[in-house]
């Protein structure tokens, strides 16, 4: 969850997406009937798909329905080559098209034709293919390409962590760039097929099942299989690569867990394991409280102590940085990303500046999970919260329901962001409340949502208008005046659960 690339950066490219944008004039051509039929000449697809904070992010002119994700990876010089084959459908006639992709890009075939390409902007490849494409079309798009993603920067950032003993495809929102091209935007989900052909004894942990075991190649290497059945979003998709062990099981219902641990955690594996082997408990709780699971597998990945220092909700198994584990069992993340698996996951952002129905509902998850525990009632863990930021803490300054860019992972879209569906509870009632959760993931379910159409679902189910409330706690500067909390004499007293809740936080948010 780290972004280091800057607004400036959006920016700039802006212009180039608004430039592309604007030239899509017809002619009117007459044609042999005598009647007049508007003939519009092949556009090239946008660049971005407008996305107000990163506009040049994903692509316009197609969707995608599955990736092909063919690897090859050395450990030992950080080398990635691979073929990456795309099914989509045009949705617009094209002269050419974009994909997001950062490594050297060897041969682009569209539809069995070789097509030829070249590099724009940060982070765009312009696929221009020989024959021009007709909306409706059906794409087979085919990359073969290499490079070595630790090396490969835009503005001296790699989205990509090199291990001692692996690599890390863990990020967010910027991560297939280095390891596949795509359509990087959560507006295109898409299945994954994703297999990676290692130095055998090497593993290799991916999203959702393993449709076959690995397989044995030539050389002393292995191919690990992996495969996702659930539309997934570009930043979603994950590889962990290093030296592992892997814990199999199934739940009481007949999904199946991966579990996977970094042999390198070493004193602070037990924990890591006290943590993440609750998860099928865990998400079967939050099943009862956010609605059916929705995806076909679960489990989670404890990453290598060189690794990532954060952990990221990636589909059906969360990866986790090792620090997380230095004070011992912390279920209260594996609480948050699995919760994610509802609020982010099946129902993404439609703009990443709706980031706080990510983070914000993960985040007030780990509430419930507290009081669930016994360790601090949510309304506890709200006051405490509260009081923590003083009145003129720069804190209260950040906007959880429009941060900015630069800020999507700012600790005001965590905590306040957990405080507002508080207040949204105590609004409505529980009744009401914990039918609004459902109902959101249930109505979103493997798509896209954005703060107006949450806040027109709570209002449709409450009967309230909240407008006032959804203002004041999302979209104003200044903290706002609570009763319970602010005519205290005495500071609450502390959770049990805090410790850990802050420590989560500091890790996760920047
Ligand atoms: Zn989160």
């Amino acid at each position: 969850m780290r972004r280091v690339l800057t607004a400036a950066t959006a920016a700039l490219t802006l212009t180039t997406a608004g430039t592309m944008l604007a030239g899509t004039a017809g002619q009117a051509a007459p044609t042999g009937w005598g009647r007049p039929t508007v003939t519009v000449a092949p556009q090239p697809g946008a660049p971005g798909l407008g996305d107000t904070y990163f506009p040049d992010y994903g692509n316009g002119g197609y969707d995608v329905e599955h990736y092909d994700v063919r690897l090859r990876y050395d450990p030992a010089t950080d080398r990635l080559t691979g073929t990456t084959t795309i099914l989509a459908t045009a949705t617009q006639d094209l002269s050419a098209f974009n994909l997001d992709f950062l490594l050297d890009v060897e041969s682009v075939r569209v539809n069995g034709w070789e097509a030829s390409s070249s590099t724009a902007g940060a982070h765009e490849l312009v696929v221009t293919p020989a024959r021009t494409i007709t909306r409706g079309q059906q794409l087979t798009i085919v990359v073969r390409y290499a490079g070595v993603p630790s090396e490969t920067l835009v503005n001296d950032y790699t989205g990509w962590t090199r291990t001692a003993d692996g690599a890390l495809a863990v990020n967010e929102p910027e991560s297939a760039w280095w390891w596949f091209p795509s359509n990087d935007h959560p507006l295109d989900k898409a299945t994954f097929d994703i297999s990676v052909s290692v130095p055998t004894g090497v593993e290799v942990i991916s999203n959702g099942v393993q449709p076959r075991p690995p397989v044995a190649e030539a050389g002393n290497r292995t191919r690990w299989i992996w495969r996702t059945t659930s539309p997934t979003a570009t930043y979603l998709a994950f590889m962990a690569i290093g030296q592992y062990d892997i814990v199999t099981d199934t739940t009481p219902s007949g999904q199946p867990v991966v579990n996977a641990y970094s042999t390198s955690l070493g004193e602070l594996g037990p924990a890591a394991r006290a943590s993440i082997e609750r998860t099928a408990e865990i998400v079967d709780w939050e099943s009862g409280i956010f609605g059916p699971y929705p995806f076909e597998a679960q489990g989670g990945v404890a990453g290598p102590v060189d690794g990532i220092s954060f952990a990221l909700e990636t589909q059906t198994r969360p990866v986790y940085g090792p620090g997380f584990w230095r004070r011992g069992a912390n279920t209260y993340v594996v609480a948050h990303e699995n919760a994610h698996q509802w609020f982010g996951d099946s129902v993404s952002v439609a703009e990443w500046r709706n980031i706080w129905l990510n983070e914000g509902f993960a985040s007030y998850a780990e509430w419930l999970w507290s009081e669930e525990q016994g360790e601090g009632t949510a309304q506890e863990v709200f006051d405490f919260t509260y009081a923590s930021y003083p009145a003129d803490d720069e804190f209260w300054q950040v906007l959880p329901g429009d941060p900015g860019a630069d800020r999507v992972f700012d600790n005001a879209v965590y905590d306040r962001g957990a405080m507002t569906l508080h207040q949204l509870r105590l609004a409505v009632g529980d009744d009401a409340f914990f039918e609004i959760l459902p109902a959101w993931t249930a109505e979103h379910r493997y798509g896209n949502g954005t703060i107006a159409q949450f806040q027109a679902l709570a209002e449709r189910i409450s009967g309230l208008d909240l407008d006032e409330l959804f203002t004041t706690w999302l979209f104003t500067a200044g903290r706002p005046d609570v009763a319970s909390a602010a005519r205290k004499a005495a500071p609450p007293a502390e959770p049990k659960s805090w410790a850990k809740i802050r420590e989560s936080h500091h890790l996760l948010s920047h």
